[in-house]
């Protein structure tokens, strides 16, 4: 027997809104259909001027985080069904909305620009790679699964709120190169996350970790680098 859900979807044209409003639409559920293959549906058949942003459908390109009946998740991996006859969608919360589930993403990438997220070697380059052992690379696996979908920074309450903490994207990202057996810049890293700015001013509410679609925990990350500031600073290295 078919089933219909209404899909209740966050609309705004800034330029010809200020507020936003909801708009509803009944869709016949198909088996096996995701949030994003609604979202397309709609785009394709029903409503040609529908704004989201979506890129790989896999869950690995981070296009396309969204807020779904209250969580924060990715739109191509959340299926529709077990979400009930009745689907709100809106944008990521709190930040700013550029057009109906479309965020304006600057400060998070201005954010993830300050913690340098690049290998910092001072040797020269090997001829062909930096090679990494087995049980080195399983310390950092969690946070190379990062795929920078801003769900946990649209979840931190001091995050969306401070444009100058780095919060927990950021702060996740810095400890994948501090954690990295390559990567020699430990000291000139736990300086930027040990400022004002960077793992103390975290509240360990969870929020990030609860929200995060591929199972990261920054607020662990945020710990263990607060553990690594302790001891630098104990052993006189900053
Ligand atoms: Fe997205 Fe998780 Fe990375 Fe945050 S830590 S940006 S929620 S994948």
């Amino acid at each position: 027997m078919s089933q219909t859900v209404n899909l209740r979807i966050y609309r705004r044209d800034p330029d010809l809104d200020k507020a936003g409003k909801y708009q509803n639409y009944q869709i016949e559920l198909q088996p096996g259909q995701t949030v994003l293959m609604a979202l397309y549906h709609l785009l394709e058949n029903v409503d040609k001027s529908l704004a989201f942003r979506a890129s790989c459908r896999s869950a690995v390109c981070g296009s396309c985080g969204m807020h779904i009946n209250g969580k924060n998740r990715l739109a191509c991996e959340t299926q529709l069904a077990p979400l009930g006859n009745e689907v709100v969608i809106e944008p990521l919360p709190h930040l700013p909305v550029l057009k109906d589930l479309v965020v304006d993403m600057t400060t998070f990438w201005d954010k993830y620009e300050r913690v340098r997220p690049y290998l910092i070697s001072l040797k020269e380059p090997p001829e062909k790679e930096r090679k990494q052992s087995v049980e080195d690379r399983k310390k950092i696996d969690e946070y190379i699964d990062c795929i920078l979908c801003a769900c946990c920074h649209s979840s931190c309450s001091l995050d969306w709120w401070d444009k100058d903490y780095l919060g927990p994207a950021a702060l996740g990202k810095m400890y994948r190169f501090v954690a990295d057996s390559r990567d020699e810049g430990e000291i000139e890293r736990l300086k930027i996350v040990a400022s004002e700015e960077g793992v103390f001013r975290c509240h360990t509410l969870f929020n990030c970790t609860e929200e995060c679609p591929k199972r990261i925990s920054p607020t662990f990350a945020i710990q263990q680098m607060k553990k690594k500031i302790m001891f630098a600073k104990l052993t006189g290295k900053l």
